[in-house]
């Protein structure tokens, strides 16, 4: 395989699609080595408003107005606006690429020279490439040693499990003492529950994650069945290697403290794509690589302060339950949660006829 393309996007999933949407009707190659949306590695929880700006309502599961923070013996129900969203990541993905009009590539990017994206099955030459390969982050590393350092990554490990009888709905998540550096969930999704273990650090704290799950699952009398799951890096790297741009979990675009990765992925995604394209229609002034960098730097300080939250989270889960009962009664939680969710919602693009063809 050789040929060229206006752009070259290594990864199929929320941050490769969301960039490829925004990108329709150029000329955009995306590799990916798995079949479109049969990996999936999540909980597959984000905001409604997020998927409704891409048109994605369409994979919905089930829908959670309220999070539900559970601490030691105690709960804080705290309602949410927009309300959360279980999706089905197959359907999501295939809706993403649908209307970006393109198809996947069954190839595994390897390597960027410049101009050059490789593959292992040949190569592409392009005027930009995007690493939108997830943690490892395969073509910013290729080119620079270290790039995705395990030391800032977190783990997460989940099973989906049919619904137990009178499973309420709502996000619940489980702060407390006995689970190590992290928290544990439990999120609906119609005729099942995804139960899942995260810990912010996942040296040395992965190394123990199955026994945890099947910890975790014992109050609720089950058993793990398959798992899923990975690294999710929760911290900032620079969004552009040489020439290459890299959005989502390939740069550490995750929100600390939740972990929410999903809706920083498509948001850059389409930003970057955005870019992207008004660099090949001639009327951005400026770099693309430079003014992406620039969007990214635009959003550090909310990365920051959602990493003190998450030192408190990890050091003193239970404690943090307490401060969001406390600040819940006293009406301080609603308007942080109001804030935090306010905050990397994609533009909705009002139609198809915005893109030239
Ligand atoms: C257990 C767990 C639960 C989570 N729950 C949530 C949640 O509920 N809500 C939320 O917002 N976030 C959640 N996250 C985080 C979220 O899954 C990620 O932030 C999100 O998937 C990032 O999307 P992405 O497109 O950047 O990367 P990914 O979803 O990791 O996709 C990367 C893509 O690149 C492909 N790829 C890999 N190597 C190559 C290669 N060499 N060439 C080409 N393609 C390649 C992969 O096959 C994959 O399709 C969770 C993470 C874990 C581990």
């Amino acid at each position: 395989m050789t040929r060229h393309a206006e752009v070259v996007i290594a990864g199929a999933s929320f941050a490769g699609l969301a960039t490829a949407l925004a990108l329709k009707g150029r000329d955009v190659v995306v590799l990916d080595p798995k079949p479109l949306g049969h990996n999936p590695k999540s909980a597959n929880t984000t905001p409604l408003s997020t998927l409704r700006a891409l048109r994605l309502l369409g994979s919905v599961r089930e829908i959670h107005p309220e999070l539900v923070i559970h601490f030691g013996p105690q709960s804080v129900h705290l309602p949410s606006s927009p309300a959360f969203a279980t999706v089905d990541y197959q359907r999501l993905c295939q809706s993403l690429a649908k209307q970006a009009g393109i198809e996947v590539r069954p190839a595994r990017a390897l390597g960027y020279q410049p101009g050059r994206v490789l593959t292992d099955q040949g190569e592409i030459t392009c005027r930009f490439a995007v690493d939108a390969s997830g943690p490892a982050a395969v073509l910013a590393s290729a080119l620079q040693l270290g790039y995705a350092r395990r030391r800032f990554m977190a783990a997460g490990l989940e099973t989906e499990l049919p619904r137990p009888p009178h499973f309420p709905g709502g996000l619940h998540f489980y702060l407390d003492n006995s689970l190590p550096y992290g928290y544990a969930w439990a999120f609906g999704s119609g005729e099942s529950v995804r139960f899942g273990l995260g810990v912010f650090q996942a040296e040395p704290y992965a190394r123990d994650l199955k026994n945890g799950l099947r910890h975790f699952l014992n109050r609720f009398d089950l058993e793990p069945t398959s798992t899923h799951g990975g690294l999710i890096p929760l911290r900032l790297r620079e969004p552009v290697v040489g020439e290459v741009l890299v959005v989502g979990d390939a740069a550490g675009q995750v929100l600390p403290a939740s972990a929410e990765g999903i809706r920083p992925a498509l948001y850059f995604g389409q930003r970057l794509g955005l870019l992207l394209r008004q660099a090949l229609e001639g009327s951005l002034e400026g770099s693309a690589q430079t003014l992406y960098c620039q969007e990214v730097q635009r959003h550090r300080h909310r990365f920051e302060t959602l990493e003190k939250v998450q030192r408190l989270l990890g050091t003193a889960p239970e404690l943090s339950g307490w401060l969001l009962k406390m600040g819940s009664g006293l009406g301080i939680t609603r308007p942080f949660l109001h804030g935090y969710l306010r905050t990397f919602v994609p533009e909705h693009l009002p139609s198809d006829s915005i893109f030239r063809h």
